[in-house]
């Protein structure tokens, strides 16, 4: 059964929809989401504004159509961004140059930054180990073994989790390197804030239960040390309740058109080789889309519909190589 919201269904061992025919998820956002508390993160945000350096902000952006609108906004809203895509080996290259060509139009300053260096041991380990699985035959076996790796993996969400564990979802990897990356790359500059143009909350999936009650909250405030400040990773289109109604208005002001061959709404799978060589088999062995959440995630918000998250579920993407070439390629494994 799916959620008459979203798309997230029981085919998902992790979602269970209730009698009212909601997932867990928007019925807890149904009763939670509390307007006032984004507009105080926008103040906070707002505060930031103008701290007399060169840059007050750095804005991370793949060249698509929500990031490139964000980056417009904060401009229009008066900050100095520093524009930036990271580099982890599997974006595929074109990405960075559509980033550096909106960040020029813009007449923003932008930088590629590496963050392999953020990725230790046991991520590199976690790494092959995911390589070894997908390179397996499928089978029923198979399946089980991604559906329980799935559940399982939830639990070293935490970037400081030590796991050298195997993972379905390749984002789970990913993150490790990307929020480090944030909170290190932040600091070197001296920047308080990054800017991100996700359109759902930053509370982490699993526990955005704090003793508030449920708060979804678009700000995410990275302290790993008592001595330094921290800073705060903001999802900006999520704190503005932007609809993609504006973001188109802003793309076309801007000139940005979309590439051939690509859809308005995707999945991860369009932006990042690792994903991409992922996705028909953890679809398959699944039995849903691994991004159905996230996606799902932005209709529950009303940044989408369920019929424009259901197009970019649907569109599997051909891989060229497998996950272990894409990982040895980018030379993490
Ligand atoms: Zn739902």
């Amino acid at each position: 059964m799916e959620c008459k919201v979203c798309l997230n269904s029981d085919a998902n061992p992790s979602i269970k929809i209730s009698d009212n025919g909601l997932c867990s998820i928007c019925e807890i956002y149904r009763t939670n989401f509390n307007r006032s508390s984004l507009e105080e993160e926008k103040e906070f945000f707002e505060s930031f504004i103008g701290n007399g350096k060169k840059y007050d902000i750095m804005a991370g952006i793949s060249g698509g159509k929500d990031s490139s609108a964000m980056l417009y906004t904060l401009k229009k809203m008066g900050f100095k961004p520093l524009a930036f895509t990271f580099d982890i080996g599997y974006y595929p290259m074109h990405e960075f140059s559509r980033a550096r060509a909106v960040a020029k139009t813009l007449g923003v300053d932008y930088e590629v930054i590496d963050i392999r260096k953020y990725l230790n041991r046991n991520d590199v380990n976690a790494y092959r180990r995911t390589a070894e699985l997908y390179s397996k035959r499928c089978s029923h076996e198979l399946s089980e073994e991604f559906r329980r790796i799935y559940l399982d993996e939830r639990r070293y969400y935490s970037i400081k989790s030590s796991s050298s564990l195997p993972v379905v979802r390749t984002c789970q990897l990913c993150r490790r390197a990307v929020i480090r990356g944030y909170y290190s790359e932040a600091k070197k500059r001296k920047i308080p804030l990054v800017a991100l143009a996700i359109n759902e909350w930053a509370g982490l999936s699993q526990d955005y239960h704090d003793k508030r009650g449920y708060v979804f909250s678009s700000m995410r405030r990275l302290k790993p040390s008592i001595k330094e400040g921290p800073v705060h990773v903001v999802h900006v289109p999520f704190m503005l309740r932007r609809k993609l109604s504006e973001t188109r208005q802003i793309l076309k002001k801007i000139g940005w058109n979309l590439p051939q061959g690509e859809e308005l709404i995707e999945s991860n799978s369009n932006s990042c080789l690792f994903a991409r060589a992922a996705e028909t088999k953890a679809t398959r062995l699944l039995g849903f889309h691994p991004d159905t959440p996230r996606i799902s995630r932005e209709i529950t918000v009303g940044f989408i519909t369920k019929e424009q998250g259901r197009g970019a579920l649907n569109k599997i993407h051909r891989s060229k190589y497998s996950v272990g070439s894409v990982l040895s390629m980018a030379k993490i494994i």
